[in-house]
């Protein structure tokens, strides 16, 4: 078995898969590392952003048409913010949105990577430990074999071993704790339509998002704030118990029927710029804590940092450099796509938070629905 690669991407999610296509085709000797054995279920509100389907389209435009064309996906044309029961607004989504199962969304983008491109993949094969050499980087698998390369990718999510092997320990990372379910049956749902809830029970919102075959995802997240003892999954399972029995969704959820556990899971929350990157190393997705403040996106920019990703990579060949100076490339890119929106989202999320008393203004005034369009689009939201 060839154990030396050019580069070895861990993490087969939106991230990884992303960045092996954008290598395809770049005489690069690539291999896609994944612990688990696909398809397989992430814990996610399914909602697919559209800028996905954009950095798909950049790959290659045939993909993308692929992507949108998979039928386990429903199109979403808008979201509704309720801040009360009775008080709604909403905003109608101009590019392409989806909401799909990870269980198949993730394993489409990894069939393709498996099934159009020459990368070697190993699923079921999870990196225990990695340590960088003068003149390559090697991963030790759970099984003891050794896999080394000129440069590493980490995209294996939120609790990624490539960070921990590769930067000091940094300060804890805000994350929120969030909890996923999938009910079908659920009455009152407005096809195509993402609703948002502004409830008493939680701090941020309560999501319901319709997908195919009569299934709804459900969920919602809080700061996992050790200080407060809150947050934890038991706490948070509870919570969605006690949100499900509430007058104003009891009615609702009366003949839906609960498919499969409710699940759990951290989203690693932007919060400043940090290095993503080093030498022989680079970041990409939930491992670069790229997740939106506000609304909790991250499949989107898990694609675009794939992608962003292997055009650092390639020119690391190009120009025979892996250091850590000539790494900062990727941060700069990723900083002007992403940085002013993750920034306003961060700050948006502490003023709110600082402010709880701003969003029972809204309800009060309701500004009109205009009002409200020029805002979300402002905000980038
Ligand atoms: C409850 C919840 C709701 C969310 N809702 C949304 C939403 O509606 N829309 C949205 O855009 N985002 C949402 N997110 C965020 C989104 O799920 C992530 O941002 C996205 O999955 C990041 O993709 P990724 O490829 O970086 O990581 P992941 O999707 O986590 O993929 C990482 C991969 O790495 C593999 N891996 C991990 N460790 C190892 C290892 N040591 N060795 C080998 N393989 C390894 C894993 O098996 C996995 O396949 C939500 C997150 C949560 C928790």
């Amino acid at each position: 078995m060839n154990t030396t690669f050019d580069v070895i991407i861990v993490g087969a999610g939106p991230a990884g898969s992303a960045c092996a296509l954008a290598l395809d085709g770049k005489g690069l000797n690539v291999a896609l590392i994944d612990k688990a054995t696909f398809p397989r279920d992430k814990v996610c509100g399914d909602a697919i952003p559209g800028q996905s389907f954009k950095a798909m389209r950049q790959i290659k435009p045939e993909w993308e048409l692929q992507l949108r064309a998979m039928c386990k996906q429903t199109q979403i044309f808008s979201s509704r913010l309720y801040l009360s029961p009775q008080k709604s607004f909403c905003y109608q989504w101009i590019s392409y949105a989806a909401n799909s199962k990870r269980f198949y969304f993730d394993d489409f983008l990894f069939r393709l990577v498996k099934d159009q491109t020459n990368t070697k993949i190993f699923q079921n094969k999870q990196v225990n430990k990695l340590s960088i050499h003068r003149d390559s980087v090697t991963c030790i698998l759970e099984d003891g074999a050794a896999l080394s390369a000129s440069i590493i990718a980490g995209c294996d999510g939120n609790h990624s071993v490539v960070k921990r092997s590769c930067l000091p320990p940094q300060k804890r990372d805000t994350v929120y704790a969030a909890v996923r379910a999938y009910y079908k049956g659920v009455s009152g749902i407005t096809a195509r339509e993402n609703e948002f809830h502004i409830i008493k029970e939680v701090d941020g919102y309560f999501w319901i998002f319709p997908l195919p075959d009569g299934y709804c995802n459900i969920g919602f997240g809080v700061i996992n704030d050790k200080s407060k003892k809150s947050g934890s999954q038991k706490d948070i399972r509870q919570k969605l118990a006690q949100i499900l029995a509430s007058e104003r969704f009891r009615a609702r959820f009366e003949n839906a029927q609960a498919e499969g556990e409710i699940k759990g899971f951290g989203l690693p929350l932007w919060t400043k710029d940090r290095r993503i990157s080093g030498e022989r190393f680079i970041l990409a997705g939930d491992a670069a804590s790229l997740v939106d403040p506000i609304q909790g996106h991250g499949i989107d920019k898990a694609i675009w940092s794939g992608v962003i990703a292997a055009n650092q990579i390639q020119r690391c060949f190009q120009h025979d450099n892996f250091q850590s100076d000539f790494m900062t490339g990727y941060e700069n890119e990723i900083n002007q796509r992403f940085g002013r929106e993750l920034r306003r989202s961060y700050c948006l999320m502490k003023f709110l938070a600082k402010n709880p008393f701003i969003l029972k203004w809204l309800i009060y005034l309701m500004p009109p629905q205009r009002v409200i369009n020029w805002a979300v689009k402002k905000l980038k939201i």
